[in-house]
């Protein structure tokens, strides 16, 4: 079986020659590249051959998975490791040397010549740093060695990541720590393998770096505490009780000759000008559509890697947007998903470009269209109890669900400032809230089943859940179908969906370890508070359970009532009741990320050890520098492209008109001077948009990240949507063989 099939660029990906005299980089030129692309595209050079290579036989083999290490190591080292992976029992660090030797020979095997510890710094990007097995013997060849102690533990400086002033440049010591509960994997380039093991990030005093190292922590608190109510409902066998997590991916994907000709797709990740389309989404007729050829064709490719690399890949579809579209993964425990997430991320990026495409995963890469999100599914189980968040048929009459279903809502209603500060990026900003996203108000759906049987419990109990019916749809051919117990709604940014919660708020490009960190700390500190309450009042007997629950429910539904809601969340109705309610509404990442400042939810961090003070405070930095850092970012290509790009494109055209005006004066027509006028208007008032954000620009509030956060989201923005705005205008009156930058209509429809 070839794992590791070579590829040759596509044909027709490269920059086409222009057509005619036009200079390349202009919006036409590049027009007909992307057509060429497209029309003259050839799959990549080695088919797919799924007959030869079922993709049951891909499934896992570049993963030193557990079937791997059960085959390579000895029976007591394997037990040993499993144990820590399963139960979460500290590693025993003398079967490192063994692990490592086995998963070096198995690698080199398989055509790796590097290693290297992976980790997520705080960027939310994956950072990795790769070193040789071989080591020089002093005989002048070379013999590979791969050591417990390289496989436990590295040292990368990486003292350029943000650390938000944990770490000076000085005290640069950081420590990548093997994370055995993250398989290692092969990642294949067509000039070689390298071995890759997915670690913690921290410093040398041993404070978290990255993203990985909180949600370790926090599903052992989530642990904790799911045990102490399991043990109140006689389960005793301490299997552990994991997180788990299926996030859904929507992207964009656009001929990569558009993307190389618009500077803010290259470096912003999204576009910052461009007029709508003529026709945009509102025809729905892309949605669940057929799958161009090419595209499909790069899903299957990206699906392919993805089952070598181990990540169940099920769901493929498009989405609303022209040129969007949505994978997801089967759920996975949630530290493991946070890792393969990642990696999909980077692999569709990387395959996309084999096709000549650009995969999108800004939040907002197109104006009036379709944002993309993340929905992340969130549940918790074990392999005793199964899913936890499961209801069963008879919800009302399942005591344990209801009391782990309560302790969500509660948590969700407590915390809902923490939940919207871990979506909240400059990107998801132009998500959230806008007509087609949950909005930034954090609100639970629970269906009309849930919803029933806690209404009866603050009626004083709950005796009877709806019934599942049946659907029958009056065509005789149709078979007649159980029918859920409640609608789905779309428009909640936390919605149960039968057996898990959907936290929607996520954006397309952020690293899911935050909002995962954030469920299972939330819900850890509410079953704390469930568990404790019930200890009380039952005082270890088990006859008073049924009572105790009972109060516990209906003093936890009395008080979070608020959070849930059934209805519509995009409409304007909805903003006024949540107001009325008593719930945010932080509209902006500016108004959200100082959440996490809030003493309260530093105590709720740090008396789950998920995070300590510092830790936290160093994340709220971060992210707020990260926000300026996007808007500033923006700020400067919008005026680079406005001042080099669209002024020289328009005062053209206006000299264009301009000389035509003279001359037909000059032999005696009239020149009907509208055009003109529009365009000369335009032109002004672009300039003057520019000279208004430059200004905006030029403040510096360095020392206070809050106010200069504030400041781009009150000033830097809307200057530079004015700029946008006149720009935007100008693309409909100025010639378009003058236009430099491609067009919406043809980014998203040419594929
Ligand atoms: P939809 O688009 O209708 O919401 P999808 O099938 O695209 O549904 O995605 C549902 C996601 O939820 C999948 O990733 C699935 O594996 C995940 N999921 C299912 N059960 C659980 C669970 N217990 N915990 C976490 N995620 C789950
Ligand atoms: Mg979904």
């Amino acid at each position: 079986m070839s794992t590791s099939a070579t590829k040759q660029a596509t044909n027709g990906s490269g920059p086409a020659p222009a057509g005619g005299s036009r200079a390349v980089g202009n919006g036409a030129s590049v027009r007909m590249s992307a057509i060429s692309a497209v029309t003259n595209w050839q799959p990549v050079s080695a088919p797919l051959n799924f007959v030869e290579t079922p993709t049951q036989e891909l499934f896992c083999a570049n993963v030193f998975s557990r079937s791997v290490m059960k085959d390579r190591l000895p029976k007591t080292v394997y037990q040993s490791v499993i144990k820590t992976i399963e139960s979460g029992e500290k590693l025993d660090s003398s079967v490192a040397d063994v692990v490592a030797s086995a998963m070096k020979d198995w690698a080199i095997e398989k055509g790796a010549t590097h290693y290297a510890h992976v980790f997520f710094p705080l960027t939310g990007a994956t950072a990795e740093k790769h070193d040789s097995f071989l080591s020089p013997d002093g005989d002048g060849s070379a013999i590979a060695e791969f050591t417990g102690a390289q496989l436990i533990q590295g040292e990368p400086d990486g003292s350029s990541f943000p650390t938000g002033g944990i770490r000076q440049t000085f005290e640069a010591r950081g420590y990548t720590i093997w994370d055995v509960t993250s398989p290692a994997y092969l990642l294949e380039n067509a000039n070689g393998t390298t071995l890759c093991i997915p670690t913690a990030f921290v410093s040398w005093t041993g404070e978290a770096l990255d993203k990985k190292t909180p949600v370790l922590r926090s599903m052992q608190a989530l642990n904790e505490q799911a045990q102490r109510i399991l043990k109140l409902f006689g389960h005793t066998d301490g299997a552990t009780v994991s997180s788990t997590a299926g996030p859904e991916q929507e992207y964009f994907l656009v001929d990569r000759n558009f993307f190389f000709a618009r500077p803010d797709l290259l470096t912003a990740g999204r576009t910052l000008f461009g007029a709508p389309a003529p026709k945009g989404q509102e025809f729905d007729d892309h949605y669940f559509g057929a799958i161009p050829d090419r595209v499909l064709a790069f899903m299957l490719d990206v699906e392919r890697e993805l089952f070598k690399l181990g990540i169940p890949v099920k769901t493929r579809h498009n989405e609303v947007a022209p040129g969007q579209y949505e994978i997801a993964p089967v759920f996975e425990s949630a530290n493991t998903a946070t890792d393969h997430q990642q990696l999909m991320m980077s692999t569709m990026r990387r395959v996309a470009e084999q096709y000549g495409m650009a995969c999108l995963t800004h939040e907002k890469p197109f104006a009036g269209l379709n944002g993309s999100g993340k929905h992340v599914n969130w549940s918790l189980g074990s392999s005793s109890q199964g899913n936890l968040l499961d209801p069963g048929d008879t919800p009302h009459a399942n005591a344990q669900f209801l009391v782990f279903c309560a302790a969500v809502i509660r948590a969700v209603h407590k915390y809902q400032g923490v939940l919207r500060a871990v979506v909240a990026s400059a990107g998801n900003d132009h998500r959230l809230g806008a007509n087609e996203a949950p909005p930034a108000i954090i609100s639970v759906f629970l269906g009309d089943q849930l919803t029933d049987v806690f209404k009866q419990i603050k009626g004083g109990g709950a005796n009877s859940s709806i019934e599942k019916g049946t659907l029958t749809v009056g065509a005789d051919v149709l078979p007649p179908l159980p029918k859920d117990a409640g609608d789905r709604n779309r428009t909640s940014p936390f919605a149960f969906t039968g057996n898990r919660f959907e936290f929607r708020a996520v954006g397309a490009n952020q690293s899911i370890a935050g909002p995962l960190v954030a469920m299972n700390t939330i819900v850890a500190e509410s079953l704390d508070f469930c568990a404790t309450q019930l200890e009380e009042a039952t005082g270890g007997d088990s006859a008073k359970l049924h009572e105790a629950v009972q109060a516990l429910l209906t003093e936890i539904i009395n008080e979070a009532e608020p959070v849930i809601f059934n209805g519509d969340g995009y409409s304007e109705e909805w903003h006024q009741e949540a107001a009325q309610r008593g719930l945010l509404n932080l509209k902006t990442a500016a108004d959200a990320l100082p959440v996490l400042g809030a003493p309260e939810v530093a105590e709720l961090f740090s008396k789950y050890n998920v995070l300590s003070e510092r830790e936290l405070e160093s994340r709220l930095e971060t992210y707020l520098e990260q926000y300026c850092m996007t808007i500033q970012v923006e700020a400067k290509l919008t005026v680079e492209m406005a001042r080099t790009m669209i002024f020289p494109a328009a005062v053209r055209y206006q000299s264009e008109l301009a000389t035509t005006c003279a001359n037909l004066k000059a032999v005696g027509y009239d020149f009907d001077t509208d055009t003109l006028d529009q365009v000369t208007r335009l032109v002004k008032q672009l300039q003057d948009g520019i000279a208004v954000l430059e200004k905006a620009l030029h403040h510096n509030d360095a020392d206070d990240t809050k106010a200069e956060a504030r400041h781009c989201c009150e000033a830097v923005l809307p200057a530079m949507a004015t700029v946008r705005n006149m720009a935007d205008q100008l693309e409909g009156w100025v010639a378009d063989d003058l236009w430099p930058l491609p067009t919406y209509q043809e980014m998203l429809f040419i594929k």
